[in-house]
């Protein structure tokens, strides 16, 4: 680390040529940890009108992650990651001193990604002295996981704004495994004329379908079996909707009975709402997002399906 807060790491990263071959080669990671060299490295590259894209993480990075920054890595010149677990995004009871890190392994899949700049600043530098300044979305961050975790969005939309006047990224790149949040980025990029392209992702799966995420890690094995309830739930709603199931309370009580059916699992809420509002549904019509947010032990897991009427493949549009 220079004093500077900014240093170069090297990566292998290997790339299919169209012939067949694998190509190996080395590229460098550039890790900078503070805001003002971050600025410095964005403002340099866009004034040379290069376009950066950005994947926000809070690490421990996982395919789901690595998935936004190939795509990030695809439609840009230029491509940064930050690693910030946010302290402003958790309640005084929730995770955050124990939220799983391992910021070498992190560095290397970002280098192997073809990374290039990337952001790991100090909480210290991010919220410096006097911070005070808070950034509300008011209704889509009311529902879901805004119920459960007062506060939350307020402290991801501060700091995801934060990070796009850090980086001045032409692209952003969300999962939509965290969909509330994607709304929530959604909405204040809108309202506030932020000038960024707001790009969703899909959701990546292990193979029996339990989403990905770091949070898993906390799962013991007997947990992590039972876990898969969350994927099995929601497939049970989609079962209801391609059959033309009308009425929520049937998606909500199918979605709850496979959910209570494990031991360890105990649903924080099951919800069916309306895809953008995310207000709740009075009857389900053309399109739903069956929303869950299971504990399965002290673990609190989240997972969503987007449901479409006239996409017969129901994928997210
Ligand atoms: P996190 O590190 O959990 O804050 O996530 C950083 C970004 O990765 C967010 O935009 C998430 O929605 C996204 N993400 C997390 N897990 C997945 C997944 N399984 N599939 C796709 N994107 C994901």
């Amino acid at each position: 680390m220079t004093g500077t807060g900014r240093t170069t790491i090297t990566g292998l990263r290997g790339a299919f040529l169209s012939e067949g071959f694998f190509i190996l080669g080395t590229v460098p990671l550039e890790t900078i940890t503070s805001v003002a060299e971050m600025k410095r490295w964005a403002k340099l590259h866009s004034a040379a009108g290069k376009s950066i894209g950005l994947v926000p993480t809070m690490g421990y990075l996982h395919e789901g992650h690595v998935s936004l920054m190939r795509r990030g890595r695809r439609e840009n010149d230029l491509l940064a990651a930050s690693i910030f677990v946010n302290p402003t995004q958790f309640g005084p009871s929730e995770d955050l001193s124990t939220y799983p890190r391992d910021l070498e392994a992190d560095s290397l899949k970002c280098a192997s990604v073809g990374v290039d700049a990337l952001f790991m600043p100090e909480p210290g530098d991010v919220y410096g002295p006097g911070f005070q300044t808070y950034v509300d979305v008011l209704e889509v961050s009311e529902p879901l996981c805004g119920a459960s975790r007062p506060g939350h969005f307020r402290g991801v939309a501060t700091v995801v704004l934060k990070l796009i006047n850090t980086v001045a990224p032409t692209n952003i790149y969300f999962g939509m495994k965290d969909f509330q949040q994607l709304q929530v980025i959604n909405t204040m990029v809108r309202d506030l004329d932020v000038d960024v392209n707001v790009v969703p992702c899909p959701t990546v799966r292990e193979a029996d379908g339990l989403a990905m995420s770091s949070r898993n890690s906390y799962l013991s094995p007997d947990e992590r079996r039972q876990a898969v309830c969350l994927h099995h739930a929601l497939h049970e709603a989609k079962k209801l909707f391609d059959a033309g199931e009308r009425s929520p309370e049937r998606y909500l009580r199918v979605m709850a009975d496979r959910i209570t059916r494990e031991p360890a699992a105990q649903p924080d809420y099951v919800s069916l709402v309306h895809p953008e509002t995310l207000r709740s549904l009075e009857e389900v019509d053309d399109s739903a997002l069956a929303a869950l947010a299971v504990r399965v032990g002290r673990t609190r897991l989240i997972d969503n399906m987007v449901f479409h009427r006239n996409n017969p493949a129901n994928k997210p549009v």
